[in-house]
């Protein structure tokens, strides 16, 4: 339940929908994905055909549904949606395509958790547009081949490094979500603060991007949580006051580090000398699973230079311990 991870969260469900950007011009910042999307959709559309398949990579959180989204828009075609664990059988998803429109998009999320036997369908309908399907065994076996409406596939994976090598090399297109900077997460913020309705000035919008984790579904969390203790505590504006007194009460400090983060970082210091400490050795010294640490804690670490991995371990940084208002190793106490 931390306030700063990435993830969906339940509490997220009531306004992921309505805050969405519906098209390529309301969606802010991805410059170089956005222009390199608009040149390819506008393409299929001049030669009448299904735009090419499509991989998503990037941190939870940075927009990839929404992109999905606005390629269906663009096109003016359906968008279905599901993820990797949720087609358990080949049968799942052969009744996913059958039942598409010609140049509908299917978004396919955590497409890296497809499993072996339905990737295996999945590659003659992205290549030929068609299902091979064995049915029987030996003597009554029979195969069929089955045309399929053109559709794109549009797949989203948090690392691209996770997909299996056929499946990549499948999609034509593969674009890199990057974290978003504190001024383009300002616009996001006073964007959906439009939206909803809640008055915000330009350096509340700030200071709530600034903490936010480079996410926009973080930075929309926060300001729902923000604008509870504006309305209690002050007129019910974010400013920036209200916006610091918010977030330092959700614990969330002015570069977006929440206490599990400190905890981390304090126990690799305190133990470990700031490291090298190896994985394993770290989830058991915080009670928490290497997965946790690997793809909940460290993605931001590393992104602002606090925790470097090595072949030997994990490292702290120098900006971690000064971050902490901790002496780097080897230096003086000013
Ligand atoms: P992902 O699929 O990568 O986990 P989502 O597409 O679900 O992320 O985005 C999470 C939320 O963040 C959405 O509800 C959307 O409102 C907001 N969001 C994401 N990217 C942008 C953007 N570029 N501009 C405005 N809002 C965005």
């Amino acid at each position: 339940n931390r306030m700063v991870a990435p993830e969906y969260a339940p509490e997220d469900a009531e306004v992921e929908n309505p805050l969405r950007p519906r098209n390529l011009e309301e969606y802010i910042g991805q410059e170089k994905v956005k222009e390199n999307l608009a040149v390819f959709i506008e393409a299929a559309k001049q030669r009448k055909e299904s735009l090419d398949h499509v991989l998503l990579y990037g941190p939870p959180g940075l927009g990839k549904t929404t992109l999905a989204g606005i390629i269906a828009n663009e096109l003016n075609v359906n968008l279905r949606i599901t993820s990797g664990p949720a087609i358990e059988k080949p049968g799942d998803l052969a009744a996913l395509l059958t039942n598409l429109n010609p140049g509908d998009v299917l978004f396919i999320d955590e497409v890296h958790r497809l499993s072996r036997s339905v990737e295996e369908i999945l590659y003659p309908a992205m290549e030929d547009y068609a299902l091979d399907i064995i049915t029987g065994k030996g003597q009554m076996a029979a195969s069929y081949h089955l045309p399929l409406p053109k559709f794109t596939l549009v797949g989203a994976t948090t690392r691209a490094g996770q997909l299996s090598a056929p499946l990549r090399d499948r999609f034509g297109v593969v674009l890199r979500l990057e974290m978003y900077s504190p001024e383009e997460l300002a616009k996001i913020v006073t964007r959906s603060a439009r939206i909803l309705g809640i008055p915000i000035e330009a350096d509340g919008a700030l200071e709530i991007a600034s903490r936010s984790r480079g996410t926009p579904r973080i930075a929309n969390r926060m300001l729902r949580r923000v604008r509870d203790f504006a309305q209690v505590m002050t007129d019910g504006v974010i400013t920036y006051q209200s916006a610091k007194i918010g977030l330092d009460r959700l614990e969330v400090d002015e570069i977006g580090l929440d206490a599990n983060d400190r905890r981390m970082l304090n126990a690799m210091i305190r133990y470990y000398n700031g490291g090298p400490v190896g994985l394993e050795t770290l989830a058991a010294a915080i009670g928490e699973e290497a997965v946790t640490i690997e793809d909940v804690y460290e993605p931001y670490l590393m992104q602002i230079g606090f925790l470097n991995r090595t072949p030997r371990g994990r490292c702290v940084t120098r900006a971690a311990y000064l971050h902490l208002g901790l002496t780097p190793p080897g230096e003086q106490t000013p």
